[in-house]
């Protein structure tokens, strides 16, 4: 573009008078505020009260596009999060080490996760804050209940040109595993997705009441073989009062 033309534009902004948008990012090369009037639902849907876009549009447009993944699927995982656990985002998790270092070493090599406690332990809140930080870092994260989750595949069964949850997810939260009703096509799919997860096609993260061995069970033939795909098996026993005392 030619100066004179970028000069016009510039000074064309300058008139209207915009206001800012406090809520948008702002610009990722001078930090300058986004202006009101748009949602960012896509890397273009945005715009600052800067001159960058025009000075060094490639640059600009990488590096808004970067932000929008990280702003974007933050969002996203956010609004799948049911509104009673979206308070864990802004809560640390506190707990026994052992069971920490297990979630940061899946949040760095990926693969299945099985978190397995008693109700009340925090499995839920560590899941969750442990897919926030995928999802802050840009990769496309879901949390779904175990239910949500066949729901999804039934749908996808059903009509073959409804979007795969597979190729939508790099990060997939799974929660409260075993409370549903094992059904042959349940216990397919829910194998399909450890198998996918074991391929490292996505990252998954299981919680549940039960022992790794008792929620294979229901599997019936495949138990054996789902159990050998789980990467890693915790137990969380709830917040370590002693260690939090001290
Ligand atoms: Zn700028």
């Amino acid at each position: 573009m030619d100066r004179s033309k970028v000069e016009e534009i510039l000074k064309t902004l300058k008139a209207r008078g915009v206001e800012h948008d406090p809520g948008l990012p702002p610009c990722p090369l001078c930090g300058a505020p986004a202006l009101r009037g748009y949602d960012f639902r896509a890397p273009h849907r945005v715009e600052h009260d800067c001159e960058c876009t025009y000075r060094e549009p490639e640059r600009y447009m990488a590096e808004v596009g970067r932000v929008w993944r990280r702003w974007h699927w933050s969002r996203v995982y956010r609004e799948s999060l049911p509104p009673t656990y979206r308070g864990y985002l802004e809560r640390p998790w506190e707990g026994r080490r052992e069971v920490l270092e297990a979630v940061v070493g899946w949040q760095r090599e990926g693969g299945v996760l099985y978190l397995f406690g008693p109700p009340g332990t925090g499995k839920t809140h560590l899941a969750v804050r442990a897919a926030w930080g995928k999802a802050q870092e840009g990769r496309r994260a879901l949390f779904l209940s175990e239910w949500e989750f066949y729901e999804r595949a039934r749908l996808e069964a059903q009509d073959p040109e409804a979007p795969r949850l597979l190729d939508q997810v790099d990060v997939l939260v799974l929660d409260d595993l075993g409370k549903a009703r094992l059904t042959p096509f349940a216990a397919e799919v829910l194998f399909g997705l450890v198998e996918a997860a074991h391929r490292k096609s996505l990252d998954l993260l299981l919680t549940s009441n039960y022992p790794p061995e008792e929620a294979a069970r229901r599997l019936g033939e495949n138990a054996e073989a789902l159990l050998s795909r789980v990467g890693r098996a915790v137990e969380v026993r709830g917040p370590d009062r002693r260690r939090r005392a001290g």
